[in-house]
C-alpha cells in the first residue's frame, strides 16, 4: 500500500479480511474491467450471481439457497428477520465482544471498533430494540444455558462468529460450538454462523468444515465479494424458501447481486485453490512462531492466537478466551506496538480488539520483513 507521501506498507488489514488474494490481483481486475464494459447493475439478476451462489452452496454443505446483499451488516439483520419469523420467537442471543455488524439489535456489548472507541452499546440504538438482545460469554456454554434456561421458549437464535474475530482473534474452546448445536437443538432455537470474517479464510467452507458443526443459517461478506461491497446469507432450503417473493419474510436490495461484485466474487473463490490455502497457512505459521520466537527472545508479555491466515497478537501473558480477557489486555502497549510498526512501514490494524489478515501477498520475504520490524517495534515500546 502507498499513502499520499509515497510511504510504502506492508499491509496487514487488507480491508478487514476481504482482500484474501492481496490488493488489485491481476485476473480480478481484468474481469472487473471486463464487466464494466457489460453494465454496472440492472435491477435484474445476472448470470455471475447465479454462478456465485452455485459456488458458495458448492464449497458449504449446510447452505443449499442463498441470498447476495450488499454488506455483511446486511446479511445478518436479514438473517435475524428470517429467524424469528421462522421460529416465531424474538429474542437473540449473542456474545460480548461479538460484532455482527451495525444493525441496532447487534450495537449491544459489541466488538469491532464498537469496543476500541468504547461504544459497546450505541447511543440511538432504542430500549426497545435492545431488549430482545441477551449477552452471553464467548466460550462459556453454561452462560448461555442460563439464558436458556430462564427462557427457553423465547429464543429465536444464537448469532456468533464461529471464531471470534472483532475481539482480537479467539478461536473455540473443544465442545463449545457442538454444545451451543445441542442447546439451539433442545429449545428449538436457530444457530446462525457469521462468517462474513471467517468464511472462505479459515477453510475452503469456512470455520464450520474446520470446525465440523453445521449452523441452521450462515452470513457472508467480505471475502465472497473480492473487495467490492457485498454479503449473503443461507440455509437449508425449508428455510430459506421464507424470504420474498417464495415466502412472506421481506428483504430486498436495488443493487443486491450487482454484477461488478458478483464477478469480483466469483473470481476470487475460483482463485482460491487448495494450494493457496496451504500457502496461507504456512506463511501464517511462520509468522506467527516468528512472533513467539521474538517475545521470547526480547522478554515481552504477549502470547499469538490464529486460526488459519487471521491472528492477534496480545499483550497479556495468559490465553484469551472471551471478551473479558481481551479487554484486560495491555492496550496502552498495543497502542505504542501499533504506533512504531506503523513508523516502520508495516500498516497493522490499529486496535488490540482486531485481527490481522494475510493475503496470497503476504510471501515468504514479507513476512520476513514484517518479523524484522516487530524485532524493532518491541525493543522500543520494551
Ligand atoms: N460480521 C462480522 C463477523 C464482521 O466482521 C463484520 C465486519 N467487520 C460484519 C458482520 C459487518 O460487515 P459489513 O462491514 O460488510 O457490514
Amino acid at each position: 500500500m502507498v499513502d499520499v507521501e509515497g510511504q510504502e506498507y506492508l499491509d496487514y488489514i487488507g480491508s478487514w479480511g476481504a482482500m484474501i488474494l492481496g490488493h488489485a490481483h491481476p485476473e480480478i481486475t481484468q474481469a472487473l474491467h471486463k464487466a464494466v464494459d457489460a453494465g454496472t447493475s440492472y435491477g435484474a439478476p445476472v448470470e455471475t450471481e447465479v454462478e456465485l451462489a452455485e459456488e458458495i452452496i458448492r464449497r458449504v454443505p449446510s447452505i443449499e439457497k442463498v441470498r447476495l446483499v450488499n454488506s455483511g451488516t446486511e446479511a445478518t439483520m436479514s438473517a435475524i428477520r428470517l429467524a424469528r419469523a421462522a421460529t416465531n420467537r424474538e429474542v437473540i442471543i449473542k456474545f460480548a465482544g461479538g460484532y455482527h455488524g451495525h444493525a441496532d439489535s447487534f450495537l449491544i456489548q459489541a466488538g469491532s471498533g464498537a469496543a476500541t472507541f468504547s461504544l459497546p452499546d450505541s447511543p440511538g440504538v432504542t430500549r426497545g430494540a435492545a431488549k430482545d438482545t441477551r449477552i452471553a460469554q464467548f466460550n462459556d456454554l453454561s452462560s448461555v444455558q442460563q439464558i436458556f434456561d430462564q427462557e427457553g421458549q423465547s429464543i429465536a437464535a444464537v448469532i456468533l462468529e464461529p471464531v471470534a474475530g472483532n475481539m482480537g482473534v479467539v478461536p473455540p474452546v473443544e465442545g463449545f460450538l457442538p454444545g451451543l448445536r445441542a442447546l439451539c437443538n433442545r429449545y428449538g432455537a436457530l444457530l446462525i454462523f457469521d462468517e462474513v470474517m471467517t468464511g472462505f479464510r479459515v477453510a475452503p467452507g469456512g470455520a464450520q468444515e474446520l470446525y465440523s458443526v453445521s449452523p441452521d443459517l450462515t452470513t457472508f461478506g467480505k471475502i465472497i465479494g473480492g473487495g467490492l461491497p457485498v454479503g449473503a446469507y443461507g440455509g437449508q432450503r425449508e428455510l430459506m424458501c421464507l424470504v420474498a417473493p417464495e415466502g412472506p419474510v421481506y428483504q430486498a436490495g436495488t443493487l443486491s447481486g450487482n454484477p461488478l461484485a458478483m464477478t469480483a466474487g466469483l473470481t476470487t473463490l475460483r482463485l482460491l485453490t487448495n494450494d493457496v490455502y496451504k500457502k496461507l497457512e504456512m506463511r501464517s505459521c511462520a509468522l506467527h512462531e516468528g512472533i513467539v520466537e521474538l517475545s521470547k527472545m526480547l522478554g515481552m508479555e504477549s502470547i499469538v492466537q490464529r486460526v488459519g491466515s487471521m491472528l492477534t497478537l496480545f499483550f497479556t501473558a495468559k490465553p484469551v478466551l472471551n471478551f473479558t480477557d481481551a479487554a484486560g489486555c495491555d492496550h496502552e502497549k498495543f497502542r505504542a506496538f501499533f504506533n512504531s510498526m506503523l513508523n516502520k512501514g508495516v500498516h497493522l490494524p490499529p486496535s488490540g480488539y482486531e485481527a490481522w489478515f494475510l493475503s496470497l501477498s503476504h510471501d515468504e520475504s514479507v513476512i520476513e520483513r514484517t518479523l524484522t520490524v516487530i524485532a524493532e517495534a518491541f525493543r522500543e515500546i520494551a
